[in-house]
């Protein structure tokens, strides 16, 4: 039997649906992503669901891709040993799935809280819109393994080159209202009005005609993409999967042996 790693319900015109594996701070391993996937499109083709709303269970939204994993699974790890092997791996499961959550017909809200980093924080930048409480932390450490950024570069969009370059090129974290500052999400909330403000939003949007507002989707990310955004994702795609290659990433260098497992996920720091 397969682990529910992530559970969805419908709730009146709201398909919730929420990463499960609160013990791991949600770490995205290739199980949660395939079920993440499928669950995301079972809610964009519910006839009575409007809106979907993705949420994580437990203290944290998503700390990233479930790294440890990557390295302990033989058949995950055999995929990684080659540029073949990666490129296929991580176009499915990073590239191609996020683009679904993107491209979903209905509006997608991310409800944010906790530790939300590296494929956390992609996750939320492919919804629509997002709503952060107050205790949430956003960033993307993966510099530091020799890695050029995430898989999109999606940051450059959200927030713009300056702030995404030292963003990025610090790795360091930001808190919930320096994110709204810079647009990254919304609008900040008390810990404890998360999820009440989040259905007061989805209801509201539950509310508009719903192929109008499918059309409205559309065209505002046509809009963006006639910016060249999906070619640039696909261009950083890959310049990240090249930057998998090099002696940096590979633990060749004096550099990444000093700071090599200084702060990936939280979730290995946690009991399970
Ligand atoms: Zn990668």
């Amino acid at each position: 039997m397969t682990d529910e790693l992530v559970l969805s319900r419908r709730d009146g015109p709201i398909a919730r649906v929420s990463l499960n594996r609160p013990a791991k701070h949600n770490a995205m391993n290739r199980g949660m992503l395939e079920q993440l996937d499928a669950a995301v499109s079972a809610a964009d083709a519910d006839p009575e669901a409007r809106v979907i709303v993705i949420n994580g269970n437990g203290p944290s939204f998503s700390s990233g891709h479930d790294m440890k994993e990557s390295q302990q699974d033989p058949a995950i790890a055999e995929l990684r040993t080659t540029t073949e092997g990666r490129l296929a791996f991580e176009t499915e499961t990073y590239y191609r799935y996020s683009l679904n959550i993107r491209n979903t017909r209905k509006p997608t809200i991310a409800q944010v809280h906790g530790n939300c980093f590296a494929a956390g924080l992609m996750l939320v930048a492919m919804c629509d819109l997002a709503v952060a409480s107050d205790d949430s932390k956003f960033g993307v450490p993966v510099l530091r393994f020799g890695l050029a950024s995430g898989e999109m570069a999606y940051e450059v969009w959200e927030v713009g080159a300056r702030r995404a370059k030292e963003f990025l090129f610090t790795g360091d974290t930001i808190d919930a209202r320096r994110a709204a500052e810079w647009g990254f999400v919304n609008r900040v909330v008390a810990r404890g009005d998360l999820e009440n403000e989040v259905t007061e939003l989805a209801l509201k949007i539950a509310a508009q005609p719903p192929v109008a507002l499918s059309l409205l989707k559309a065209s505002i990310n046509h809009t963006l993409d006639a910016m060249g955004q999906s070619n640039s994702f696909w261009q950083h795609f890959m310049t990240h999967l090249l930057s998998h290659s090099t002696e940096e990433a590979l633990g060749g260098s004096r550099h990444r042996r000093d700071v090599g497992e200084a702060s990936w996920t939280l979730s290995d720091k946690q009991p399970d």
